[in-house]
């Protein structure tokens, strides 16, 4: 298959190959840099195979797409650290936004210490360094998954799709979230990060 580059160049492979393979094989640093991949336009993860001639930009943190998708993966992470210090919280949502990213839980409203507390815990995940490992499960499979962890509001994300919906999950670690991605590789790539107080919503 041929591979045309942004910059009009073309690699040319004789096997399918993920982006994030095709990002290694133009450069080790492009690779350590990558967020997401643009696949004949369209956002992708770096984890989607390739298997037929396309075009593909490899995106980082300098490009919009690769932001949301360093911002969500941060998200993740927060996620994996409010389940570790609150195991009874409940997860909602947690996209990236245009000035970082915000993640919805149930749990009692946390102050600054608080907030520093789940920022040294995100930091510990971070060093860990899991990889992110997509999976997908067919309906039943995936909300009895979100059930077996006592994650209503998952199960009703999951029951609001549409039937014929692909039901993909990330996991890093003893953490798995039902996502759409895309996503980095591994938490390891998360330089930086703040958590800030918005509101209190009760
Ligand atoms: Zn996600």
């Amino acid at each position: 298959m041929k591979i045309t580059l942004k910059d009009g160049s073309f690699k040319e492979y004789d096997k399918a190959m993920s982006v994030y393979e095709i990002a290694s094989d133009i450069s080790e640093g492009l690779a350590r840099m990558a967020c997401a991949g643009e696949l004949d336009g369209k956002v992708v993860d770096l984890r989607t195979i390739v298997d037929q001639d396309s075009s593909l930009n490899i995106v980082t943190f300098n490009d919009a797409a690769g932001k949301a998708a360093y911002r969500h993966t941060t998200s993740h992470v927060l996620a994996q650290a409010v389940k570790r210090l609150y195991p009874e919280a409940k997860l909602a949502i947690g996209p990236s936004i245009d000035t970082g990213f915000y993640y919805d839980f149930d749990l009692p409203s946390l102050d600054r210490a608080a907030l520093d507390a789940l920022e040294v815990e995100m930091k510990k995940i971070i060093k860990e360094g899991a990889d992110l490992v997509r999976f997908t499960l067919p309906r039943a499979e995936a909300i009895a998954l979100m059930q077996s962890k006592n994650e209503p509001y998952k199960v009703e994300l999951i029951e609001d799709l549409p039937v014929d919906a692909e039901l993909s999950f990330y996991q890093q670690g003893d953490f798995v979230d039902l996502c759409a991605g895309p996503h980095l590789m591994s938490t390891k790539n998360i330089k930086a990060f703040k958590l800030r107080i918005l509101k209190h919503l009760s």
